[in-house]
């Protein structure tokens, strides 16, 4: 996002990677449906970040979720559309056709790519910023008038750990918060006759609840414990509870229990009367202790199914979590996102101390910062145009 403001501002750009293509972890996102961003009212959308309100009420507000809808429709020329659950997705779902969109764009816009190189040096000196790139060739000093740095925060990097690129900075005395998973799934300890049901399968519409709140949304089974919108927003280590039938009170719930005239067993009635989808029934058959599942008072699956409890082991680590938290401090960071350590270099997305919820929020943030840092060089070197209509908005 930073390369595409620069170069459309007629700035000479050269886009680095160490991967030997760009976008590596657009594409893992696009792997699920790619969600661009949410339709909360804005004063709702920049209280979802941690950090300091003053810069997302500046960055995104700088460049707005609907400004990167249209960046995405008419520059990109990608369709978009919004779900119901208030987030808006590429049409396709995917991230391939955005991506090769953007790249086409940016080769256009005669941005050099450079892929196959990684950063292992950073200098300020006398106005102008040197990186020093690795490859297999060597290492090669490259000279610029200013930088802007979007390395990742460490998710889905399960080849790195630690993370190389914190080095960089550490050297330059630069402090960070230490990454940590964040939207992450949590293990549970399920039985094996559990999984071999329920695995890959949503617990439909549960509301989880943990000393963190409670959240209504899927949640997805898995083979090491949970997944999905209500263990990212509410997810922390040890005990928590489920509701498995969140529409009905446990007055209803008894009552629908008691209505069946047959002489139906606990577990079947719950099965004939409360519509639970598959792996909210495999759940309760496989871990309700057997006395609760045959007592024919019904209170205490009730209360089972209204609360069930569930010990959440730990987060899964950061390379399999779909952000981080902890990251480059604010305090090191100018407002427009220039490192006071080392002039002429700015730094944007994940690899910055903010946390997001899942929903659009996360893409959305990455590029507001890209235009914020991107804004910031323009200004430092004399390019910016100061007009209210400046920029891609
Ligand atoms: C499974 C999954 C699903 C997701 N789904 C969504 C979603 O639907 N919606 C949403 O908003 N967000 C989603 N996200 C999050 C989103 O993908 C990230 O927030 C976003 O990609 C972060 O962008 P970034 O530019 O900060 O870092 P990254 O996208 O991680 O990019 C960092 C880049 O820096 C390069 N790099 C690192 N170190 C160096 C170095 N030393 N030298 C040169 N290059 C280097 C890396 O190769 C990489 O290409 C998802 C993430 C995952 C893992």
């Amino acid at each position: 996002m930073a390369a595409d403001v620069l170069a459309e501002a007629g700035v000479d750009v050269t886009l680095f990677d160490k991967r030997s293509s760009p976008g590596r972890k657009l594409l893992v996102a696009g792997s699920s449906g790619l969600n661009v961003t949410n339709a909360v009212p804005l004063d709702e959308f920049v209280a979802q970040y941690t950090g300091p309100a003053e810069h997302w009420n500046s960055v995104i507000g700088g460049f707005t979720p609907k400004n990167w809808l249209r960046h995405i429709e008419n520059k990109l020329g990608t369709p978009t559309f919004l779900g119901t659950s208030g987030r808006y997705f590429v049409e396709d779902m995917k991230a391939a056709s955005l991506l090769r969109a953007w790249t086409d764009r940016l080769h256009e816009l005669a941005v050099h790519f450079e892929y196959g190189l990684e950063c292992i040096g950073v200098e300020s000196k006398g106005g102008r910023v040197t990186l020093t790139m690795r490859s297999a060739a060597g290492d090669e000093p490259h000279d610029f008038d200013a930088v802007c740095f979007a390395l990742g925060g460490g998710s889905w990097e399960p080849k790195e750990d630690p993370l190389r690129w914190p080095a960089l900075f550490r050297e330059r005395g630069v402090e960070f918060e230490a990454f940590r998973p964040a939207n992450a799934g949590y293990r549970v300890a399920w039985s094996e006759a559990f999984l071999k049901e329920a695995e890959g399968q949503p617990l439909k519409g549960v509301v989880l609840t943990t000393p963190k709140g409670s959240r209504k949304a899927d949640a997805m089974v898995t083979r090491y414990g949970i997944e999905g919108t209500p263990v990212y927003f509410v997810g922390v280590t040890g005990p928590a509870t489920l509701d498995l039938q969140p529409d009905l009170s446990d007055a209803k719930l008894l009552e629908r229990l008691r209505a069946v005239k047959e002489n139906l067993s606990p577990i079947r009635r719950v099965k004939k009367q409360l519509h639970l989808c598959p792996a909210a029934l495999a759940l309760i058959f496989h871990h309700t202790p057997k006395e609760v599942l045959e007592d024919r008072g019904l209170e205490r699956l009730v209360a089972r199914i209204k609360a069930f409890p569930l010990e959440l082991l730990g987060p899964q680590p950061l390379a399999e979590a779909i952000s981080s938290g902890g990251g480059i401090r604010f305090s090191e960071l100018d407002p427009a996102l220039m490192l006071h350590k080392l002039p002429g270099v700015f730094a944007a997305g994940e690899m910055l101390d903010w946390e997001a919820p899942t929903g659009g929020f996360l893409i959305q943030g990455c590029v507001s910062e890209g235009v914020a840092a991107a804004r910031g060089i323009l200004k430092r070197i004399g390019r910016a145009d100061d007009s209210p209509s400046a920029g891609p908005a």
